[in-house]
């Protein structure tokens, strides 16, 4: 299920003192099946952009297209519906989401709100909380009671229940350590791989993107300046540089070593910050 953007464009509080253009003119297509990392610079624009895939924001021009879904300014109802179906969002923070008595029934919810069978959806909540590497037992505790990391799963747990076919992640590593980024980070990449899932991730780690990514979406100032395999995106240091961006040092360390420029000192660093 492709999902294409066409010449869209968004503005906060049109008509208003407050009104503000945060995307213009954007043309990406994110390849059905792919791995996309949507990078660019606070403020460009990726936040509002993601809000697009999933219907929570509709363009206030142009058009996007999820599969066979046509979505623009004057969508309503079932068609708003079924694009949520599809695509599952994770936001930064996601546990700031959960709210139920019990682990399960937290994960349940969306599902259950879809008209899943109650005795299919636990299945699949436990499921996907073994899936998680959520130790036993954890289903019937309070979310409350779990550790940051343990809880960032739960609501991970949530949107996969929702069985998405595209899964998009926004800054989903955020404020976690390096070992649970990484683990959080593999654990994605192994959904991706294992389930098939077109998976989008927007961040502003251009090494994430370059370490996980096969197709590539540069924003700077609303809208889309680079689309490509990484290959390409990141091939060029002097382009790169026309947005402040550089290339990942993962990729530079690979380049010089092929170059046959001897080992470098020591590994790339693997865990820059957020
Ligand atoms: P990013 O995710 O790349 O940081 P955003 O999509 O959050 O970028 O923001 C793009 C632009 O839209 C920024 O100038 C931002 O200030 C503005 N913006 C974001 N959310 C709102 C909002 N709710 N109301 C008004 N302006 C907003």
């Amino acid at each position: 299920m492709d999902i294409t953007l066409q010449r869209v464009g968004y503005t906060y509080a049109a008509g208003t003192p407050f009104q503000k253009q945060a995307l213009h003119d954007v043309d990406v297509r994110i390849p059905d099946g792919s791995y996309t990392a949507v990078i660019g610079h606070t403020g460009s624009g990726k936040s509002t952009l993601l809000q697009h895939l999933n219907a929570l924001l509709k363009p206030t021009e142009g058009t996007v297209r999820v599969g066979d879904t046509v979505i623009t300014k004057e969508t309503k109802g079932k068609q708003l519906r079924s694009v949520r179906r599809k695509v599952g969002i994770v936001f930064q923070f996601p546990e700031h989401q959960l709210f139920e008595e019990t682990v399960l029934k937290d994960v349940m919810f969306g599902p259950l709100n879809f008209g899943i069978p109650e005795a299919e959806a636990a299945a699949r909540a436990e499921e996907l909380l073994g899936l998680l590497g959520l130790p036993e037992g954890t289903a019937e505790k309070s979310p409350f009671d779990l550790s940051g990391g343990q809880m960032r799963r739960v609501a991970i747990a949530g949107v996969l229940a929702m069985d998405p076919d595209v899964l998009v992640l926004d800054e989903p590593t955020a404020g976690l350590d390096p070992s649970g980024r990484r683990e959080i980070m593999d654990l994605f990449h192994r959904l991706h791989e294992e389930r098939d899932m077109t998976t989008i991730l927007v961040t502003h780690s251009m090494e994430d993107a370059a370490r996980y990514a096969d197709h590539v979406i540069v924003m700077h100032d609303g809208t889309d300046v680079l689309e490509g395999p990484p290959e390409d995106v990141f091939g060029d240091a002097g382009r790169l540089a026309r947005w402040r961006l550089e290339v990942p040092r993962t990729v530079a360390f690979q380049r010089e070593f092929e170059r046959g420029a001897g080992l470098p000192e020591g590994p790339p660093c693997l865990t820059e910050e957020q």
